[in-house]
């Protein structure tokens, strides 16, 4: 069997699985009362009302940089950079209000670092997906082995210190969940919806 054979075999997989996520989804919601689908619409929306906050503290900020002071914004990517839960095309659309914020701090000297429990092993496409949708990548912190036994929140704070341990002052963190956000090393968080956990 060929190195082709196999690629095109685990194509022809995830596609049959994203498919059949897809179809079972509507089955999984109508049995599940308790948890509400939100639309695209309402989440680009919420998306883009938590970016109107993030924008205006963002061109302060950057204006009143200190001489010599190293910016940097901390991402989470599932819900946050990239449209992970609304899609299943590889490469993922950037989530477009929070690139848009995302590109105004890069074209002002603003370096953009990415965290994510994605485990290691998906790094390469993730670092390609996000450069194809617009984002300039300093730092790309996926998890490693040991690392899928710590919790996330700690995981995640853990590469914000060696951030700030290369020199970088993180003047704001963009996550849709709460262990994106919490354990501090930010002078500023900014909440995206992740509707009580239905996403990533
Ligand atoms: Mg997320």
């Amino acid at each position: 069997m060929t190195t082709g054979t196999w690629t095109r075999r685990i194509s022809v997989t995830a596609v049959s699985v994203a498919a059949l996520a897809g179809l079972a989804a509507p089955a999984q919601a109508a049995t599940e009362s308790s948890s509400t689908t939100v639309d695209y619409a309402t989440w680009q929306q919420d998306c883009q009302s938590v970016m109107d906050q993030a924008l205006p503290y963002l061109e302060e900020r950057i204006a009143t940089a200190r001489p010599g002071e190293k910016q940097a914004i901390v991402f989470d990517i599932d819900n946050t950079t990239l449209e992970t839960d609304f899609g299943f095309s590889f490469p993922q659309p950037a989530n477009k209000p929070v690139l848009n914020v995302a590109r105004y701090a890069q074209e002002h000297g603003v370096s953009l670092f990415f965290v994510t429990a994605r485990p290691g092993i998906i790094y390469l496409p993730t670092e390609y997906n996000l450069e194809h949708d617009g984002y300039q990548v300093s730092g790309l912190y996926v998890r490693g082995f040991l690392d899928l036994f710590k919790d996330v929140a700690a995981y995640k704070t853990a590469q914000r210190v060696d951030i700030e341990n290369k020199g970088y002052d993180i003047i704001a963190n963009i996550g849709n969940s709460a262990t994106d956000l919490s354990g501090g090393h930010a002078d500023k968080t900014f909440k995206l919806p992740d509707y009580n956990g239905q996403l990533s």
